[in-house]
């Protein structure tokens, strides 16, 4: 279930030769992509002649209106999605980025997290760049804008100077370009119509509008789109690849695939592991929705206990949203989760997450089922514990905060109030990915950084106080 802070970033790109409506569609690509990020949304689009820049610190169809849609003319176009993993939420803060280089305009959208970008914001600066935003977006702009030759060269130059996780969308006035880290750690893939090609984090942006998947971009590579077709340009030998494993576990959407798996088949194969891992007497199956959903059918059907509705969360909370006071929180106000007692009192519950992070999403929840009548609670989360803060993008670098980090499994499991806590084994989760374990980060729980961060070069500067692993 998603805590009330969310997520990191998605981005979306799309090239039409016959000028359709790429406006509309990237509104509706990045609408596909809304749960990767949902404090500000944006979008460039290209007629030819110039770059048009629009965005908001809002969700998509807030900040995109169907007049301004129709002003955004042109035939093709990048977009973004953010959460703020770095920089605030301010609006200049929001992508894509635009700026004036020797290539003309060039518009850019980043999924990831930069590990050297303190290095580089000083050589940035030393050299006279001026900076407009806090984000590590605008140190890749930047260094575009101040590479000399042709837009691909500078751009490869420009991708070799980074650190770190980066998907990039980038626009000029002729072209749409995509370029993916040399680890890979987040996901882009490109995918066709039948006018032309588009760029997205995740699959499910491309089938949502009817595009065929044609194959993910490899880390290390670029693919450069323009009126000649579709270029692919390695401009990295791959070392090893370092995709994240926190994607299948919970940022991608169920109706995507990566690397070639698809993410509901994977988190119910979690499930299934979970139950031949830790089998447990009990009444009935229910998930913490919506993102323990199918872990916890896939747990079910191993098991043979019925899955069941037992919280219902409410799809229409916004940020917007007024929070109720604590006077009325405490009158027992349910809004955001609601217990069906019909399938809670007076049984032995499974309840599944697809992670523990800070811990108090499953307090909560237990305290709820208790409240409502469960006669046991066993809580299962569908990941192994959470122990060490991701510098990649996703959003826990506050390692302070992690539950798993200060506690040990017995202590968790009183903390949040549960008869049995039970997590994933590493194995079981690298086993249910089905991809070879050197190709994935796991460093959120292992604490093997494939990429070093400044000041923080091993797992020992994280140690727990417990041992959440035994
Ligand atoms: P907590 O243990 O209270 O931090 O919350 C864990 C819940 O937050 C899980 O149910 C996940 O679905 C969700 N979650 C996990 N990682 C993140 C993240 N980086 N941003 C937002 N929600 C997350
Ligand atoms: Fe993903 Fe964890 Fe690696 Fe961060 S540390 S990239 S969340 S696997």
């Amino acid at each position: 279930m998603a805590r009330e802070i969310n997520e990191e970033c998605g981005v979306f790109g799309i090239y039409c030769q016959n000028h359709v409506a790429v406006a509309p569609l990237t509104y509706l690509g990045l609408f596909a992509l809304q749960h990767r990020g949902q404090e500000s949304s944006g979008m460039a689009v290209t007629d030819g002649r110039q770059i048009m820049l629009y965005k908001g610190t809002d969700l998509v169809p807030k900040v995109f209106s169907e007049e301004k849609l129709k002003q955004l003319k042109g035939y093709a176009a990048i977009g973004h999605v953010r959460y703020s993993t770095t920089g605030s939420n301010l609006p200049e803060n929001a992508q894509p980025l635009v700026v004036d280089s020797s290539f003309g305009q060039v518009a850019l959208a980043h999924n990831g997290n930069l590990t050297n970008s303190v290095e580089l914001r000083g050589e940035l600066t030393r050299s006279g760049a001026v900076f407009n935003t806090s984000t590590d977006t605008e140190l890749i702009v930047n260094l575009l804008a101040q590479q000399g030759g042709d837009l691909e060269t500078a751009l490869v130059k420009t991708a070799q100077q980074l650190a770190g996780a980066f998907a990039l969308v980038v626009l000029t006035r002729k072209r749409l370009i995509g370029v993916r880290d040399p680890l890979g750690f987040r996901p882009l893939v490109l995918g066709a119509r039948p006018d032309g090609y588009l760029l997205a984090s995740e699959s499910c942006a491309l089938t949502n509008l009817g595009a065929e998947v044609l194959r993910e971009i490899q880390p290390g590579e670029m693919v450069i789109i323009d009126q000649d077709g579709v270029k692919f340009h390695k401009y990295a030998e791959r070392q090893r690849e370092s995709f994240c494993v926190f994607e299948y576990v919970y940022f991608a959407r169920p109706d995507s695939n990566l690397l070639g798996q698809s993410v509901h088949q994977v988190r119910k194969r979690i499930g299934a592991t979970l139950w031949k891992e830790a089998p447990v007497e009990a009444d009935v199956v229910i998930a913490a929705p919506d993102s323990g959903t199918p872990a916890a059918m896939g747990f079910a059907e191993a098991s043979g206990l019925p899955f069941e509705i037992g919280l219902l969360k409410n799809r229409y909370i916004g940020r917007t949203f007024i929070e109720p006071s604590q006077q009325l929180r405490e009158l027992g106000v349910r809004i955001k989760l609601n217990p069906i007692g019909a399938v809670i009192r007076n049984k032995r519950i499974v309840i599944i997450d697809d992670s523990i992070v800070r811990g108090t999403t499953s307090a909560k929840i237990v305290r709820l089922l208790r409240e409502t009548g469960a006669k046991e609670v066993h809580m299962y989360a569908a990941s192994p514990p959470y122990l060490y803060p991701c510098f990649y993008g996703i959003d826990t670098s506050q390692g302070t905060d992690l539950v798993a980090a200060k506690y040990n499994i017995e202590e968790i499991k009183r903390l949040i109030g549960a008869d049995t806590l039970r997590y994933l084994s590493l194995e079981g989760l690298v086993e249910a990915v089905g991809i070879q374990k050197e190709r994935l980060c796991l460093a959120c729980f292992t604490g093997d950084y494939p990429l070093p961060i400044r000041g923080v070069t091993s797992k020992h500067c994280f140690e727990q106080n417990g041992s959440a692993n035994e």
